[in-house]
């Protein structure tokens, strides 16, 4: 036990620095186009670079000689020391020229393209022996046993407003597993990361310089105080005190760091990319809204999330909303999350769930991988949706979301499947509508439909099922519902059903049930009770109308939510399949019955397809 308390070291890693290189010197062997990348990567490291050329600086690529012409190097004559006899001890003395060296690269340990000569093992070891024994850490590019540090994959991000490089970089090592694969890799991260997140650093760097503007004699003990504290502690997630009009500079500037830190935690990239300098100023200090000052009780605390959160609600912070008007107001989607894995949600509600919302009321349906893919700093309300409690909490739902909407929040309203399947969106609609938010309803992917797929039932089938129709198993306020009669070539789904389901067979079978429109249902009409479609657990059992009820009571313990799919279609996809069904009597229609249940009153089958295990 007390042995996995901390995480066991792994060999095989690298420690990864970010070495700035401010008044020491790199020293690069070779004049190859490696090495002006490598004096290039020192460069901008701040590094003095020099470079050892065999043959000096006749023998030096095009951009080696440019930027020695430049300035930005020197380049030396390596051949001065290679004619004496023992080079180490010529190479040692060099090295001793050097009181601020700090790291040597070998590059022309690779073969040269135009003279195609290369540095010999012999050699580079010698080099390697002489850095070891004066503590330099060297690199000899591709022999791995002689290198003391490798260069990851690096790229600088430009700040695409100014054309100019940003301070952000990226590196990544694979330990000498697979460089192209590193290279490949690199290219997929910043494909993968917002455009402008240059600029988005370089400004971000500007509003922490000038939130540290305010550092006075008097408050620079906090300042060093809080520069050493993480980005955490600025982003608590407890209530942080109310900001006062008459903030002393020490509050002050506590504040303004504290804001920083915000910002990089929680604003879209975009926006901090597109921060003017005038923003930064009105960003950090917004005192005073439409002439009144900021009253410094505004606060709810409603919620224990910081972040935008905050800077919605106070008035005094209304800069921070730079792109919203003035008199910003709420926005309210009503989202679904279709069936419960997270693959299945629609591209749409994975928009406004991960970048747009603030507040999120979602269903109780809703499963965890859904929700834990909302940003932590989204206050998330789930529906207390009780038995006996659905309408308190549907009320309580809406109400919540008119007043965060209210409050200028994005309000995303989750639910399971689509929104309008028995989903209770009208009355949303309406509700939001009479309270001046009109929602967006982003359709998902219905139970009701993805359930059966889920099961290998196709709703409709050429042959077996013409249409569909999908009821629920309960009315309003518990009361039953009409079944509607039974027809040959309809698929029946029964959503909210399984805890009824010996009343709805009833309505099913019973010829004389006042509780269904139309024709009674053969007993032996294949059923489905489809349970957690789409999720890991997944259950389908199947069996006939006759004895499904004492098949789900010997299978014990339930997994809500669950459906029921009463046709032909339930056995159509089945095997080789049965897709003739329109066309057969009720002497076939046993027969296929039979075979289907392999002689069994019931079959269960668990899971999911390995492949959904694979998506995300
Ligand atoms: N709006 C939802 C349905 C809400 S009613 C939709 O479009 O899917 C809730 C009922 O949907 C549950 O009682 C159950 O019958 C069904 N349901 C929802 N998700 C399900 C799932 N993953 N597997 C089986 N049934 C599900």
């Amino acid at each position: 036990m007390d042995g996995e308390r901390y995480p066991q070291p792994a060999s095989g890693g690298s420690l990864i620095l970010a070495f700035r290189l401010q008044s020491k010197t790199t020293l690069i062997i070779g004049s190859n186009t490696l090495a002006a990348n490598r004096a290039f990567a020192a460069l901008e490291a701040e590094s003095d670079v020099i470079v050892l050329a065999p043959g000096g600086e006749a023998s030096a690529c095009d951009e080696l000689q440019w930027r020695m012409h430049q300035k930005q190097l020197s380049i030396v004559d390596m051949n001065a020391l290679h004619q004496v006899a023992d080079f180490a001890a010529e190479f040692r003395a060099y090295l001793d020229t050097l009181p601020n060296l700090a790291l040597v690269c070998v590059t022309d340990s690779l073969a040269h393209r135009e003279s195609n000569t290369r540095r010999s093992y012999d050699s580079a070891k010698a080099i390697f022996d002489v850095c070891r024994s004066c503590r330099i850490l060297v690199n000899i590019t591709d022999v791995p046993e002689l290198c003391d540090f490798t260069l990851p994959a690096a790229h600088r991000f430009a700040d695409l407003g100014t054309g100019r490089p940003s301070p952000l970089q990226i590196a990544i090592t694979t330990n000498g597993q697979g460089c192209r694969l590193g290279g490949r890799l690199r290219r997929e991260i910043i494909s993968s990361l917002p455009q402008n997140v240059g600029g988005a650093t370089e400004r971000l760097g500007r509003m922490r310089q000038r939130a540290k503007l305010t550092t006075t004699p008097e408050n620079l003990p906090v300042f060093q105080q809080l520069d050493k504290e993480t980005s955490e502690s600025l982003t608590p997630n407890t209530p942080v005190p109310q900001r006062s009009i008459f903030e002393s500079p020490v509050e002050r500037l506590q504040r303004r760091m504290r804001w920083v830190a915000q910002m990089s935690e929680y604003w879209p990239i975009e926006h901090l990319a597109r921060l003017q300098d005038s923003d930064i100023d009105e960003l950090l200090d917004s005192q005073v809204i439409d002439g009144i000052q900021a009253p410094p009780t505004q606060r709810t605390g409603h919620s224990t999330t910081e972040g935008f959160e905050q800077t919605d609600t106070i008035p005094s912070q209304h800069g921070l909303l730079i792109e919203q008007p003035k008199t910003f107001k709420g926005r309210v989607f009503l989202v679904g999350s279709g069936p419960g894995h997270p693959s299945l949600l629609t591209v749409a509600t994975l928009d406004v769930l991960t970048k747009r919302a603030t507040v999120v009321l979602s269903d109780k349906l809703v499963p965890a991988s859904v929700l834990d893919l909302i940003p932590k700093h989204v206050k998330i309300h789930i529906a207390k949706k009780f038995p006996g409690n659905a309408d308190n909490a549907q009320n309580e739902m809406m109400q919540i979301g008119v007043e965060a909407a209210s409050r200028g929040e994005t309000v995303v309203r989750l639910k399971q499947g689509d929104p309008m399947v028995y989903g209770r969106a009208g009355e949303e609609v309406l509700y939001f509508r009479s309270h001046g938010f009109e929602p967006v309803v982003i359709p998902g992917v219905t139970s009701a439909i993805a359930g059966p797929t889920f099961a290998g039932i196709p709703v409709t089938q050429r042959g077996v099922s013409d249409s569909l129709t999908i009821c629920t198993g309960v009315g309003r306020h518990g009361k039953d519902v009409y079944i509607p009669g039974y027809e040959r070539s309809r698929t029946l789904v029964i959503l909210m059903g399984v805890a009824r389901l010996k009343s709805l067979l009833e309505a099913l079978l019973s010829e004389t049930s006042k509780n269904r429109n139309g024709l009674a249902y053969p007993s032996y009409l294949p059923i489905a009770i489809v349970e957690r479609a789409s999720m890991p657990d997944q259950r389908v059992l199947v069996s006939t109308l006759t004895s499904i009820a004492e098949a789900l009571e010997v299978l014990g313990e339930q997994r809500p939510p669950g459906m029921i799919v009463i046709g032909w279609s339930v056995l159509a996809l089945h095997d080789t399949g049965f897709i003739d069904a329109l066309d057969n009597d009720d002497i076939l229609d046993h027969e296929v019955v039979e075979k289907w249940l392999s002689g069994k009153t019931s079959r269960t089958f668990e899971g999911l397809v390995d492949a959904w295990d694979q998506l995300s």
